[in-house]
């Protein structure tokens, strides 16, 4: 039997398409649109292929979209500055610093600068101490796990009481993906295993879960005779394994052994397709949801 494939790309735009219909109907209503800023540092080419990308998805979904560019050598000093402006400007709903920053300038600081209410990435320490009280405390779930979450719950698979096994314990995927998953809920409710490098038998977890949560970044770590026939698989892990030589284009993997596994699991997702293209729409979605909040109808 071969599994059902849970595909971010059709998931993602049936999420842009709503959050585009109800940007219209606050514009309407309020005469207002949710405002993004991204402040990018440097000219660091992935770097600015992501924001390019958030850029176009920002305008698809009719925010008001500011890139703000600022040389490799601009000031911790200026650089927090700039995020003290945007804090506390009233058109701006998300604020976004583009990572990795330059060596000289103290990443956790600038971070921790941004407003709370405006921190649509969701890393600051307060949104994450709100993702761990859970319920209608949360305001920004953390992108990537935000997007992993409605993959599950839009793919029809049921969290209630399912045994979920997360393979990573980072603080972007791992920690609040366990977190979202364990809270009392709608798309949660579950029972959940985070394992890890350190864990003693790694198959003995994998194949006990329901849904199974791989972000390790390791190609192929989880082998198919380690997962549980029917099981949902969303595979997070992105591993560059060469170069096409006719595209130039990077050669993507995930962390699971897809084409056998998809003849266990019950869905799964494919890498690249599954997961990458949440992130940037989760982003939109705590974006539209920090005007919402401001608004008072969230
Ligand atoms: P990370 O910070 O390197 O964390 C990896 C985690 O996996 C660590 O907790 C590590 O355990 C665990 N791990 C590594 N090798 C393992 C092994 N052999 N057995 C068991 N556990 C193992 O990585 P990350 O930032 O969470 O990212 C994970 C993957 O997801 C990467 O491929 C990344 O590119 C991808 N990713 C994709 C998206 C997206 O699609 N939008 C977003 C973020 C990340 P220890 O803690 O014990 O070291």
């Amino acid at each position: 039997m071969s599994a059902k494939l849970i595909m971010g790309t059709e998931i993602r735009e049936e999420i842009l398409k709503e959050i585009k219909r109800e940007v219209d109907e606050i514009k309407a209503k309020h005469g207002v649109v949710p405002g993004l800023v991204t402040i990018l540092v440097g000219e660091n080419p992935a770097s600015i292929s992501y924001v390019t990308l958030k850029i176009k998805t920002a305008h698809q979904v009719g925010f008001k979209e500011i890139q703000d560019s600022q040389p490799v050598d601009i000031s911790e000093a200026a650089l927090l500055a700039l995020i003290d402006k945007y804090n506390k400007d009233d058109s701006i709903n998300g604020i976004l610093v583009q990572l990795p920053l330059p060596k000289h300038v103290d990443e956790k600081k600038v971070l921790n600068a941004i407003d709370p209410d405006k921190d649509v990435d969701g890393f600051h320490p307060v949104n994450v101490g709100r993702l761990m009280i859970g319920g209608a405390e949360v305001k920004f779930p953390p992108c990537t796990p935000a997007g992993i979450q409605e993959l599950i719950v839009r793919s029809g698979t049921k969290t209630s009481g399912a045994e979920v096994v997360v393979v990573g314990r980072s603080n972007i995927v791992g920690k609040p993906i366990a977190n979202m998953m364990l809270q009392k809920g709608p798309g949660a409710d579950s029972t959940v295993t985070i394992v890890h490098t350190r864990t003693k038998d790694l198959a003995f977890h994998c194949k006990r879960a329901d849904i199974l949560i791989v972000a390790a970044g390791v190609p192929g770590l989880v082998k198919p005779e380690w997962i549980k026939p029917g099981a949902c698989v969303i595979d997070v892990g992105v591993n560059r394994i060469g170069v096409n030589e006719k595209t130039g284009k990077a050669i993507l993997r995930g962390d699971v052994d897809f084409d056998a596994a998809k003849e266990i699991a019950g869905s799964i997702t494919p890498v690249p397709g599954g997961v990458g293209p949440m992130t940037i729409t989760m982003l939109m979605k705590n974006t539209l949801k920090s005007l919402k909040f401001k608004l008072g109808i969230a």
